[in-house]
């Protein structure tokens, strides 16, 4: 069928976005920057109600790996509600949920897997992340929990606590080991390496002021931060550390997950094992659906511990199901660290032909572009400002071009790509071309932050 049969003309395209903005609440985010009223969608591609088709490298904040309506998953979907299952079963068994836990715990590292309880959460992220505090804080019988910089785990009060944007925490913060912005001023591995040594300092010295904590929280990549890969050496650092003071360590898979990163799960790449796995998006195939996965001497817990009416969301587990078997089954964790590496060497050649890109990295599908201010000086590590402006208006340029990309990091002027593990390499090109068009656009028309003209290019775009 015709687009033009479907889809509502342009003016209600309008009035929808209008009514938006009257109706809806002064909190709406992605809303604001991406002015777009999908009505349908397929692997990278959504189609706005204008008529107009975009490159989804949002991918719903990281959480469709196979792209939107991917065949499995609708197939998947499909054949619960057909089956005449109930949809909804609190905390019930159901064959759906069982095949779930039997897919999820054959992709978790075995050391894991053999010996572990899973939680099912409250449908999102955030929740996982609340029921591993609570999981570990009834464990060791400690309050105290340690967070980094930068950091990212949701919305609700504890896990904005532990995130770089809280304002009032009793969340004890530590390094993380950001290469470009190194807090020690040395970057690479010496910095991450001055990192690990300065939360072991705040574990072993008595008058740290930092009482024995309950649990440590980390993601492998920091999303939200601005796409920042910790080293694999500072990871196993980090497990060495907390498994020398009986400290639980939970890792925030939640974004990582599900082969983003080019392994299955970000914590294959370094091996460690973690006591705690929280994860969210990529496992429900696109539809709600959180849980933590422990450690099974971990649970200790009360029946009715960690509860909530929306724990069983049988369509979700469905989809998850079958996202987790494909990924696994044709290689796409594998796939996304390949063309990743690709992209960022693409990426490279665009960082060396303008002056605004401080740093390009990531790791896998997980890309990041950070934008500085073009004429300032660069500090001893060679990292200079970052430049929000001209980073929201990359993402502008982007959008003009049918690109949608989202911004992260400490000042917003991170340029993110999460396109879904399914792209072809045809598609992986024509997102960094629209990319490459958009910068040298935005460049142009946007003056430097210490007021200079727009910026000249060197070289070539790739
Ligand atoms: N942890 C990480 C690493 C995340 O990226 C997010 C969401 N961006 C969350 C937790 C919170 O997930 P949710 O938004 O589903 O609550």
């Amino acid at each position: 069928m015709a687009l033009t049969e479907t889809v509502p003309a342009a003016p209600a395209h309008e009035g929808i976005l209008r009514r938006q903005s009257l109706r809806e609440s002064a909190a709406r985010t992605y809303a604001r920057s991406l002015p777009i009223v999908p009505v349908r969608a397929r692997g990278l591609t959504i189609e706005g109600a204008d008529g107009r088709r975009y490159l989804d490298c949002l991918s719903g904040a990281g959480t469709l790996a196979l792209g939107h309506n991917h065949p499995v998953v609708l197939e998947a979907i499909r054949t619960v509600l057909d089956s005449g299952a109930p949809l909804h079963v609190l905390d019930l068994a159901t064959p759906v949920k069982d095949a779930f836990t039997t897919e999820l715990f054959a992709t978790l590292p075995r050391e894991l897997a053999e010996k572990a309880r899973i939680q099912f959460c409250g449908p999102a992220g955030t929740d996982a992340v609340e029921a591993a505090f609570k999981l570990v804080r009834t464990a060791t019988g400690r309050d105290g929990l340690m967070a980094f910089s930068g950091a990212y785990h949701g919305m609700t009060a504890e896990a904005l606590a532990a995130s770089g944007g809280a304002q009032h925490t009793s969340v004890v913060r530590l390094p993380y080991p950001y290469d470009y912005r190194c807090p020690f001023g040395t970057g690479g591995e010496r910095g991450a390496e001055l990192a690990a040594r300065w939360t072991q300092s705040l574990l072993d010295d008595h008058k740290s002021g930092v009482p024995h904590p309950a649990g440590m929280i980390l993601e492998p990549v920091q999303g939200e931060g601005g796409v920042i890969p910790a080293p694999d050496s500072w990871l196993r650092r980090m497990r060495e550390i907390t498994a020398a003071r009986q400290i639980p360590l939970i890792v925030d898979e939640v974004q990582t997950g599900v082969g983003r990163t080019g392994a299955f799960w970000a914590v294959d790449h370094s091996g460690i094992v973690p006591d705690v796995i929280v994860l969210s998006k990529a496992i429900g195939g696109s539809l709600p659906l959180a849980v933590i996965v422990y450690r099974e001497e971990l649970d200790s817990w009360q029946p009715g511990a960690h509860a909530g009416t929306f724990r069983g969301n049988q369509l979700a587990m469905a989809a998850g199901a079958a996202t987790l078997a494909y990924v696994r089954a044709n290689g796409l964790d594998r796939r996304a660290g390949e063309l990743g590496a690709r992209m960022l060497t693409r990426l490279d050649s665009l960082a060396a032909a303008h002056d605004c890109i401080g740093e390009v990295r990531g790791r896998g599908l997980m890309l990041g572009v950070e934008l500085v201010d073009r004429d300032a000086d660069a500090d001893a590590t060679g990292a200079r400002p970052a430049d929000p402006v001209l980073a929201a208006a990359v993402r502008d340029a982007c959008l003009d071009r049918g690109l949608i990309v989202e911004l992260g990091g400490r000042h917003s002027a991170v340029v993110r790509l999460l396109p879904p593990l399914t792209i072809t390499d045809e598609q992986a090109d024509a997102i960094l071309d629209r990319l490459a068009d958009a910068l040298t656009a935005a460049v142009r028309t946007t003056p430097g932050p210490t007021g200079s003209s727009p910026t000249t290019m060197r070289g070539t775009t790739p």
